[in-house]
């Protein structure tokens, strides 16, 4: 597989798949230009080698029709600015305009298209009328296949070579992050810097982790993670379970959890993953004790209770210090640590101590040599909130694509190009 930082671009023109679906203001001013920057390092490597970068890259949700309050076009000052080089802006992403711009690029130019999602093609949905029949169904979904592959092919069209640096999407089969890519040869697409690096990243801990392997799941519901507890039980050591999801496993277990969060609808599959985390061997780590709380306030009356005890009208919200301690110990001792979702309502300073000691455990792991992966919005808000984000070993920003590679899935945009 070819990769960015072996690769020269000069003379060459690569179209780079970014992702630049950015928050914007009411008055379309980038407020947060986090996804902007991620994607710099590869396009400045393209027009530094002296090749020309054709930037792409989907923004909201125009549902395939032109709207002018999803333009990139809103984008381009701001991505000029942080780029240190004149970016054009193409009135569209396909089409003979566009193919006459891109024509005329020269090295080291850089262009812009236009929303990918101005075209229903990009995510390759058919438009069905209400009531169509099976056939009518079929017809339409087929018709847009072969759509989705002339919008592919004309974007592929373009350029020479293809990047795909846009992780965010990764687990999309759309267009432009997988589909354009059977139109280059195994030598005229890669990742960009973003993608190998998430890539290589998780596969540090998802195919080459060195034991013991600790992961940490937490959050608020168990429903959301099974599927990553499952892929995680055939690789892990340690399993701490922590956060909301606690409660489901102690009442399967026949504790008392009174109002704390609890999927009644979930108690026979954390059953099952007990077993099945006995069966392979895999130590599974529960809070012994919690900080309950008599109301889901940060005002809110508090006290330390055995997990399996919990007073009726009492819920709790954050690992107890007895679990902390234990919690600790087993993240200190691992050579590998993966940590989605906190451990508590860590947003409420009173329930934020347990997920504190859970980001100091891994920062310190990682001090004595240990790799460390943080994944999952809420995970990446607590290392940042408690100022340990430069202690951990890689800090992965992807939503569900980084959940769908947790879960073992493999993603369309990195099968595309890996193969
Ligand atoms: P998730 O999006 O599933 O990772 O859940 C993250 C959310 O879980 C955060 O907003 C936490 O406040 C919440 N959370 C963590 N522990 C608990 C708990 N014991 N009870 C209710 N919510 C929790």
């Amino acid at each position: 597989m070819l990769k960015i930082d072996k690769f020269n671009f000069k003379g060459k023109k690569a179209i780079i798949r970014v992702d630049f679906n950015v928050p914007l203001n009411e008055k379309f001013e980038v407020t947060d230009d986090t996804r902007i920057k991620a994607a710099l390092p590869t396009i400045k490597k393209v027009i530094n080698d002296g090749g020309i970068a054709i930037v792409m890259s989907h923004f909201g949700r125009p549902k395939g029709k032109v709207n002018p309050d999803f333009s990139l076009s809103h984008l381009r000052g701001y991505f000029e600015k942080l780029l240190g080089t004149d970016v054009q802006s193409a009135p569209d992403c396909v089409g003979s305009e566009v193919e006459e711009m891109a024509a005329a690029l020269k090295s080291g130019e850089v262009l812009l298209l236009e929303n990918l999602r101005f075209h229903a093609e990009e995510e390759g949905k058919a438009k069905l009328p209400e009531g169509a029949s099976e056939e009518e169904v079929k017809a339409a979904n087929a018709e847009m296949k072969e759509k989705q592959k002339l919008f592919s092919k004309a974007l592929a069209g373009l350029a020479d070579v293809y990047v795909n640096d846009a992780f965010g999407t990764a687990h999309r089969a759309h267009a432009s992050t997988a589909i354009i890519a059977n139109y280059f040869d195994a030598d005229s697409k890669m990742f960009g810097f973003l993608i190998d690096s998430e890539v290589s990243n998780l596969d540090k801990v998802l195919k080459e982790a060195k034991q013991p392997f600790t992961a940490i799941m937490g959050g608020a519901k168990v429903s959301s993670k099974i599927t990553i507890i499952e892929n995680l039980l055939d690789k892990v050591d340690n399993l701490i379970l922590g956060g909301g999801m606690t409660y489901t496993f102690i009442k399967a277990r026949g504790g008392k959890v009174g109002n704390s969060l609890c999927e009644d609808d979930y108690l026979e599959l954390a059953k099952s993953i007990e077993i099945k985390a006995k069966e392979k061997g895999v130590k599974l780590y529960l809070a012994t004790d919690v900080l309950a709380a008599d109301d889901f306030s940060n005002d809110a009356n508090t006290k330390v209770m055995p997990v399996e005890q919990i007073e009726d009208g009492w819920m709790g919200l954050d690992a107890g210090p007895e679990s902390m301690k234990m919690f600790k110990e087993v993240i200190e001792n691992s050579s590998t640590i993966l940590w989605n979702g906190p451990v508590g309502v860590f947003e409420m300073e009173k329930f934020a101590p347990g997920s504190r000691v859970v980001a100091e455990a891994i920062a310190a792991a990682t001090a004595k040599g240990a790799f460390s992966l943080i994944g999952g919005g809420d995970s990446v808000a607590c290392i940042n909130q408690f100022g340990l984000a430069d202690q951990v070993s890689y800090i992965s920003t992807a939503g569900g694509a980084l959940l769908e590679y947790l879960e073992g899935k493999e993603l369309p945009g990195i099968k595309a190009i890996r193969g």
